[in-house]
């Protein structure tokens, strides 16, 4: 990897952030603006949460920890990978990291360089194309289709595979379409990886409990076949309400191979971040060991949002909008709107009063499509898709 200013020149944008500055800006204006742009919880951070960090403060935990994460909180990872996966994982293999991104960041630093490839979800998370162009490794989407409920096609996928393929990037619950891929294809995309052994796989489940009717998340842990070449990324960020904290894990691979891998990132933490405070990683402890019922009420929350989001969709002229199965996203086709996603989305922003991305921010496939996050209240949602009704009917194109 040649690392230059050009190279900084090719690093990307989450625009979900620049959209909710100017939510932010329009608001502070004094226009009424409802905000489903953003991808976080709109709860607290459950209070005993809250209060394992003010309490590690005041016992004095405020000094670097190892920069792998003290073991206590890579421990709790392992009890709760455990605990939603059936899997035993080392603590020698779990790194506390400071948000899920950094993991991300790592493993795509580790296997992109000029001449390699790295296949990533389209429409996906943007920051995983944008790393990807940093490292000069060539990007190549895999398409992420609706009519495939928005899950990976394991034959689609497999097909992309070159000798040059260096990393494959999965995400299951996904961001931004809430698509969930189920057991059978990532066993079929499984069984297609054993030919392709020189592929490292990054799973990022960081919405592995965000599941609805019944639907569960399938860990790429749970295949021993893949394990000494698996990054898994995960964090509290999602689950228990905590994307300031800059909290997240990943679980690398076993040693001897994955040994060196978890001691390269060790030593990137090292360089650049030292380690996670230390009050945020006793938070997470409590986190993952305390009372669930916060984040099952979260999960209720959603759960009746996403109906009233999905049914006020399709009730809107020229859009349709399939029944996401995880994390907090909607992700309808407005393409019988006659209009262009991004500009329907900067259009119900500035006249409409209501937050939402482009589905061209999630990569070229999110054309047709916009993404809106139902983290909000139910009263809010009503009244965005109030608002985009009136938009749509006054501004048919
Ligand atoms: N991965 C996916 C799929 C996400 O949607 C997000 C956040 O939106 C992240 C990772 C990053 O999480 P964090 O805020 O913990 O860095």
């Amino acid at each position: 990897m040649l690392q230059t200013i050009a190279a900084f020149d090719r690093i990307g944008e989450e625009n979900a952030f620049a959209v909710l500055a100017r939510a932010t800006a329009l608001a502070q204006s004094g226009k009424d603006i409802v905000n489903l742009g953003i991808g976080q919880p709109d709860f607290r951070t459950p209070e005993h949460i809250v209060e394992a960090a003010i309490k590690a403060l005041r016992d004095g935990h405020h000094g670097y920890t190892p920069a792998t994460g003290l073991l206590a909180t890579r421990e709790a990872v392992v009890r709760r990978t455990l605990a939603t996966t059936g899997i035993e994982v080392s603590p020698e293999t779990v790194m506390i990291m400071p948000g899920g991104k950094p993991t991300m960041f790592a493993a795509i630093l580790m296997f992109g360089e000029p001449g390699a490839e790295i296949l990533y979800p389209d429409p996906g998370f943007p920051i995983y194309r944008s790393m990807i162009e940093f490292t000069g490794a060539r990007p190549v989407p895999v398409p992420i289709r609706e009519e495939n409920g928005f899950a990976f096609s394991a034959e689609e996928t497999l097909a992309l595979i070159t000798p040059r393929t260096r990393l494959l990037i999965l995400n299951s619950p996904a961001n931004p379409t809430g698509g969930v891929t189920p057991r059978g294809e990532i066993e079929k995309l499984v069984r297609g990886l054993e030919a392709h052994p020189h592929v490292a796989i990054l799973s990022d489940e960081i919405y592995d409990v965000m599941t609805y009717d019944g639907e569960k998340h399938c860990s790429l842990l749970t295949f021993p076949e893949i394990r000494e070449r698996l990054i898994v990324l995960n964090g509290w960020s999602k689950t228990w309400a905590m994307t300031g904290w800059r909290m997240g894990w990943s679980i690398w691979p076993n040693a001897p191979e994955g040994g060196r891998l978890y001691d390269k990132v060790r030593k990137l933490a090292v360089n650049c971040w030292s380690c996670v405070n230390a009050p945020s990683q006793f938070a997470g402890i409590a986190a993952i060991d305390g009372p669930q019922d916060e984040v099952e009420k979260m999960m209720r929350a959603f759960d009746r949002r996403r109906t009233i989001v999905v049914e006020g969709l399709n009730g809107l002229p020229g859009i349709s909008c399939i029944t996401p199965k995880g994390a907090f996203y909607a992700f309808p086709n407005v393409s019988k709107t006659g209009w262009q996603a991004k500009k329907l989305a900067n259009a119900l922003l500035d006249d409409a009063g209501v937050a939402l991305i482009g589905g061209p921010d999630f990569g070229v496939l999110g054309e047709g499509y916009l993404r809106l996050s139902y983290a909000n209240s139910e009263e809010n949602i009503l009244r965005a898709i109030e608002r985009i009704g009136d938009f749509l009917e006054k501004n048919a194109n």
